[in-house]
């Protein structure tokens, strides 16, 4: 495949993967996203580009851009399940204390 195929082949998947994000989410008065389709151990699961991404890591470095692997990601909402990047903490962000939550929660 040449590489201007591949590029239109990836934006596609991306495309789809969009739109199938968007499908599956349900929003609820606070704003948190909950996932419809598939969980495994209670964590969303998509397969994007062929490969099973975690939902709320995948949206979270969408939005924000990467995350080092060993970085955990807290729910600062405290709706478990919640998969809205903007409800989400990096551990460190969490532990600096620059939730823009009043009351953030210990991880369980
Ligand atoms: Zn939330």
């Amino acid at each position: 495949m040449s590489q201007a195929n591949e590029d239109l082949a990836y934006k596609f998947q991306l495309e789809d993967a969009k739109r199938r994000i968007k499908e599956g989410i349900e929003i609820d008065a606070a704003g948190c996203w909950f996932w419809k389709k598939l969980t495994v151990n209670g964590s969303a699961v998509m397969n994007i580009h062929g490969k099973r991404v975690h939902l709320r890591r995948y949206l979270y470095i969408s939005k924000y851009g990467a995350l080092p692997a060993t970085e955990r990601l807290i729910t600062a909402c405290g709706h478990k399940g919640c998969i809205n990047p903007g409800h989400q903490l990096s551990h460190t962000h969490f532990m600096a204390e620059i939730s823009p939550y009043s009351h953030p929660k210990l991880p369980q």
